[in-house]
């Protein structure tokens, strides 16, 4: 008997949860980073056979309509066919060369092009790097040691960012991971986001001995806590008077709230601005910028050290490259911008029909955010996040996954819109997140 005529087997095994056990003995808590493993809403994680535009389909073969998208590369949806196209292409030609090549040019020129006060572009493989570097950059060129971060703003997993506010009045970091020396975290200062009084405070008191802020102008990692124009206004005036280099992480709002990022929306720019995510196109690929005349202090023209095997990677390139030529070229922010509307519309009308669901729908372009707890008004700092959030969005979460709709497994993870999700896509999700907002509240 040929085998196209083999019935597959009826079995009602779980694959998903199949995959995850055999995962658990091989990878720390089955997964290659931390929230994927689901801990923080319960279940088991769905294993990704393949993914296209809006959807994935996982290892029993169920489809997902997707509000992940990889946590925000994938702008154009899964397995763009240009992308993907293009890729072949570079591919054929040869993997990694560990020397210079067209592919960094063209990505680094559309860089230059869309972002303000950007000459110099240093490519790196991941976001965490390109933060890291850039911190380094600036200790190189101030000659100073201490950062300033903000809670609610991730940056990657570098020991210096890995920092949590400490006790007492102005606070010195604390490690938040063991792992991370208290000597490295008490070089990191931790402020509240949204409070002015707290940063005139920090710097009158360590303005001359702070080498870089580093900020996420729309911080989107822990919830989407949106922020006042006149709050950053402040504290980049603040960093230049006292010769602070201001750091703009856009890792994730750079190339996805439009061409020129948070500083097109907000009229600042950044003394330098890091970049992940979306200009890798779905590849490993970060990239940190600025003018010449901070960017020139790198190696090997300065003395500031930075490097990387893989760095502007021909892959990596070629797919960020593309995907930025397309943004560019099909005015893509436009579209997705109608879209966050057409979601925010079916939400906040569903939400003003409930008015015992205690949520709110937070939005910018094509990153939106559902509060659980808060009601009519959004969160602008971590601190103002709802304890009771987590509990909310895990009910929330096993709803909509049961209804195949996919959001990020963490009620501080924020969803991302590509431009494959149709309307249609959109008009299901509001359909059931009515349906799971009801399952969560009663009624
Ligand atoms: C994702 C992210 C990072 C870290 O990037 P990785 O590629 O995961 O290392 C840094 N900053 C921000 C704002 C991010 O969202």
């Amino acid at each position: 008997m040929s085998e196209a005529w083999t019935i597959p087997a009826m079995t009602t095994e779980d694959r998903n949860a199949t995959l995850f056990e055999r995962a658990r003995q091989l990878l720390p808590g089955g997964v290659s980073s931390p929230v994927r493993a689901f801990r923080a809403v319960g279940g088991t994680p769905r294993f990704v056979e393949s993914a296209h535009g809006a959807r994935f389909v996982d290892a029993n073969g169920d489809e997902y309509l997707d509000f992940v998208q990889s946590w925000g590369p994938l702008i154009l949806g899964h397995a763009h066919p240009e992308v993907l196209a293009r890729l072949g292409e570079v591919a054929a030609r040869g993997l990694t060369f560990g020397a210079p090549h067209r592919g960094e040019l063209e990505l680094a020129e559309r860089i230059c092009a869309a972002y303000p006060g950007v000459e110099r572009v240093r490519f790196t493989s991941s976001g965490t790097e390109a933060t890291m570097s850039a911190i380094r950059l600036a200790r190189g060129v101030t000659g100073r040691d201490r950062l300033l971060k903000f809670s609610g703003c991730y940056h990657g997993h570098s020991d210096g960012l890995l920092v949590a506010a400490g006790s007492g009045a102005i606070t010195f970091g604390e490690p938040s991971s063991r792992g991370v020396p208290a000597a490295v975290a008490q070089l990191t200062s931790v402020l509240p986001l949204d409070d002015e009084a707290a940063l005139e405070q920090y710097f009158a008191a360590h303005g001359a001995e702070t080498a870089a802020v580093i900020v996420e102008p729309i911080p989107a990692n822990n919830g989407l806590l949106l922020q006042r124009c006149e709050w950053l206004r402040r504290l980049a005036g603040l960093a230049h008077e006292h010769g602070a280099l201001l750091i703009w992480d856009e890792v994730i709002s750079g190339f996805r709230v439009g061409m020129a990022g948070a500083a097109g929306i907000y009229g600042i720019t950044p003394d330098l601005v890091t970049f992940g995510k979306i200009v890798g196109g779905g590849l490993p690929c970060g990239a940190f910028a600025g003018p010449a005349v901070h960017l020139d202090n790198l190696a090997p023209l300065g003395r500031v050290y930075q490097a990387g095997t893989l760095s502007g990677n021909p892959l990596a390139m070629a797919a960020g490259a593309k995907t930025l030529e397309i943004l560019h070229r099909d005015e893509v922010h436009a579209t997705l911008n109608l879209h966050g509307r057409r979601l925010e519309q079916g939400v906040r009308t569903l939400l003003a029909d409930h008015a015992h669901w205690r949520a709110s729908f937070v939005r910018i372009g094509s990153i939106f955010w559902l509060a659980f707890g808060a009601r009519d008004s959004a969160p602008r700092s971590a601190e103002t996040i709802a304890p009771e959030a987590a509990q909310l969005y895990a009910t929330f979460f096993g709803a909509c996954l049961r209804r195949h709709v996919y959001l990020a497994p963490s009620a501080y993870e924020v969803g991302f819109l590509s431009t494959a999700h149709t309307e249609a896509d959109i008009d299901r999700a509001v359909a059931v997140f009515g349906e799971a907002m009801a399952e969560t509240f009663g009624g």
